[in-house]
C-alpha cells in the first residue's frame, strides 16, 4: 500500500503539468463581492489557486444567491462556513480575485470573466423557499442528516445532496422530478438546529410535500403503502405483532452475515449498498425493556 506521501507526489507530479499547460481556468465562486467586483473561493487543497492563477485566463462560474454587498459582510459569513463545514477557524486557502493581472503583478491570469447563473434562483424570491437563497454550502445540515448519514450523497440523484438538496433540487428541477426528496426526511430537525444561516429547512420541505400532494404528484405504491401503515397504526397490537414478526424474520433470513445485499421490495436500496438488518428487538419493546429496568 501506497504512503500518503508518495500518492500525494504522484498526483502532483501528473496534476502539476496540466495546470500549467491549461489555457483556461474555471472556478465556482464561495462569495462574490458588490462593492469590489471580487470573487472568493476557498479550499484546504489549493487547488482552486492553481486553477484560476496560472492559466491564461479565469472564467468564474457562480449564481447569484453568491453576490453579498461588501467585503465586510463577506468576512462575517466566512467565518461561519469555515466553522460549520469542517470545525476549523479559517479554511487553509482562502483566495480574493479582483480582476486579470496588473502590470506589476508577478503571477495571474490576463483575462478575468464572470458567469451569472440564475437557473431558477429568481424565481424562489418572494415564495416560501427565498430562505433557501440563503444557504452557503458549508454541508453542516448533510453532516448532521441521520438519512444523508444512512444512504450517502449519490441517493440524492442530483448536484444538491442532503436536508439542503431535499429543498432546493425541486425548486430547480421541478417537484415532479424531485418530489422524493422532501419525503426522504425524518423531521428531526438537526439540519435546522446545525444552519449557520438559520435556514428553516424542515418547514420548507413540509411545504414541498403539500405541493406534492396538491398536484397529485406521489407514485401511487407510495400511497398505498402509507394507507397500509396508517391501517396498522391506527390498531397498535397488530402494529406491534407485524413489527415483531417482520424484525425477527429479517433477522432470521440475514442470518450471521446481519446485512442483505439483495431483497424484494427493497430493490432501489440494495442496488447500491447492502440494508442491515434489524439489531435486538423493535422500538415499542426495548421502550419497555429500558422502563422496566429503571423502576
Ligand atoms: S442549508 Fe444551512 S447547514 Fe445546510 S449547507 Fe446551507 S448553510 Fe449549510
Amino acid at each position: 500500500m501506497k504512503e500518503p506521501e508518495s500518492l500525494l507526489r504522484e498526483a502532483r507530479g501528473i496534476l502539476r503539468e496540466k495546470f500549467l499547460a491549461a489555457d483556461v481556468g474555471i472556478t465556482g465562486a464561495n462569495f462574490l463581492v458588490a462593492e469590489t467586483g471580487t470573487s472568493v473561493i476557498v479550499t484546504n487543497e489549493g487547488n482552486g489557486d492553481l486553477t484560476q492563477t496560472l492559466p491564461k485566463v479565469h472564467i468564474v462560474l457562480a449564481s447569484i444567491e453568491k453576490i453579498v454587498p461588501t467585503l465586510e459582510d463577506m468576512s462575517q459569513i466566512l467565518r461561519l462556513l469555515a466553522r460549520s463545514a469542517t470545525g476549523q477557524e479559517m479554511s487553509v486557502y482562502t483566495t480574493l480575485s479582483t480582476g486579470p493581472r496588473r502590470k506589476s503583478d508577478p503571477d495571474g491570469p490576463e483575462q478575468y470573466h464572470v458567469i451569472l447563473l440564475d437557473n431558477g434562483r429568481s424565481t424562489m424570491l418572494g415564495t416560501e423557499f427565498q430562505d433557501m437563497l440563503r444557504c452557503i454550502r458549508c454541508g453542516a445540515c448533510m453532516n448532521h442528516c441521520p438519512v444523508y448519514q444512512a444512504v450517502g450523497g449519490h441517493a440524492y440523484g442530483w448536484v444538491y445532496p442532503g436536508p439542503m438538496g431535499a429543498v432546493l433540487t425541486p425548486t430547480l428541477i421541478g417537484v415532479d422530478k424531485a418530489g422524493h426528496l422532501p419525503n426522504a426526511s425524518t423531521f428531526c430537525g438537526r439540519c435546522e438546529a446545525v444552519c449557520p444561516m438559520h435556514i428553516p429547512l424542515p418547514k420548507m420541505m413540509r411545504h414541498w410535500r403539500e405541493r406534492e400532494f396538491e398536484r397529485h404528484l406521489a407514485p401511487s405504491e407510495y400511497t398505498s403503502n402509507l394507507k397500509l401503515w396508517a391501517w396498522f397504526a391506527k390498531r397498535p397490537p397488530m402494529y406491534r405483532f407485524a413489527a415483531r414478526l417482520a424484525a425477527t424474520s429479517l433477522r432470521l433470513l440475514a442470518r450471521r452475515r446481519g446485512r442483505f445485499s439483495t431483497l424484494p421490495m427493497a430493490g432501489a436500496w440494495t442496488k447500491d449498498r447492502d440494508l442491515p438488518a434489524p439489531q435486538g428487538g423493535t422500538f415499542i419493546s426495548q421502550w419497555k425493556r429500558q422502563r422496566g429496568s429503571r423502576r
